[in-house]
């Protein structure tokens, strides 16, 4: 223990206070007799280049970052993970022992790991997938699905044109439809999936009818406050399957922490309860 390395890692955000990433990692270095911090980094977009390069000064192991630096992150890594460049977007670094700094993106993982955790023998090429939305969120759960083997993902947005923007980029297993189709999309599929804000604490609930929605299809919802929004309450009652944000949230914390710490942390019981209590 005397001769163990005391890990520095953060999340790097503007604003970052709401982040629940310290309370996952402090939980995990306890858990695991690990010597660390991991501490909150609120960095203004004019200084996160700077604060990015200072990372191996600091003696940083790495960092999370997020909003708004999670696409501005890329251009100043010295390697861009393949998934993490597809996604357009960085959530993790992890400086190297020369200093480099390499960019990862777990949100995909998080999200299938997320899938699996309910439903083990979950298959992505199952059936059709609807995704809910083009943000963020929707960029690395279309990408890890399409990656799964999903024989189509059909995607709704209010605003079509990033619809078709994702569409064009991840080829033609995803098929662009309008926000006016988006009840008669459920029609077939395996897996319906909300990214949207919609339902999330303080916007209204997410506007949809299941009458269409196969009653085996998995119904995930990216939010994860509240932990069941009325979209999940309702395929619950109907008998669907269900899946929420908070295995999202937590999944994508794993290998950040097994790149900095070394060991691939396990999701418990009192780790969910921990994060819970934040909310
Ligand atoms: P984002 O990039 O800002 O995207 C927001 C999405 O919500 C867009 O598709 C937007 O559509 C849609 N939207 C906003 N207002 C709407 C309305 N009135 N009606 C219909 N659609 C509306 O956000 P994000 O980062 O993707 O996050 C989206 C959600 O996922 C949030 O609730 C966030 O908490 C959650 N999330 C969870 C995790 C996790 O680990 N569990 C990770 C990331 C995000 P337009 O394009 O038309 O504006």
């Amino acid at each position: 223990m005397a001769d163990q390395k005391f890990v520095l890692a953060g999340v790097m955000g503007w604003p970052v206070a709401h982040s629940r990433s310290p309370v996952i990692h402090n939980h995990w270095m306890a858990q695991y007799g690990l010597r660390g911090a991991y501490v909150l980094l609120p960095v203004q977009p004019e200084n996160f280049e700077a604060a990015i390069r200072g990372l191996p000064a600091l003696g940083f192991s790495g960092c999370n970052v997020t909003i708004p630096h999670k696409v501005n992150a890329m251009k100043m890594m010295d390697f861009v993970d393949p998934v993490a460049k597809a996604m357009g977007a960085i959530n993790t670094i992890v400086v190297q022992l020369d200093g480099s700094l390499h960019g990862y993106n777990n949100d995909g993982f998080g999200y299938i790991q997320s899938l699996r955790d309910a439903q083990p023998d979950w298959r992505g090429d199952a059936g059709p997938a609807l995704v809910l939305g083009a943000g963020g969120a929707a960029r690395a759960i279309v990408l890890s699905l399409l990656n799964e083997g999903a024989p189509e993902v059909r995607l709704v947005n209010r605003t079509r044109e990033k619809t078709q923007a994702l569409a064009d980029e991840f080829g033609p297993r995803v098929k662009v439809l309008d926000w006016a189709e988006r009840n008669d999309a459920m029609a077939g599929v395996a897996l319906l999936v909300n990214t949207t804000n919609q339902g999330m604490h303080g916007q209204p609930e997410l506007a949809v009818s299941l009458a269409a929605l196969p009653e085996q299809a998995l119904v995930s919802d990216a939010i994860y406050i509240p932990l069941e929004t009325a979209l999940l309450k309702n395929a619950r009652l109907r008998g669907n399957p269900v899946v929420n944000g908070l295995g999202m949230l937590l999944n994508q914390a794993r290998p950040a922490f097994k790149a900095w710490f070394g060991v691939m942390p396990e999701i418990t019981p009192t780790l969910r309860q921990v994060v819970i209590e934040t909310f």
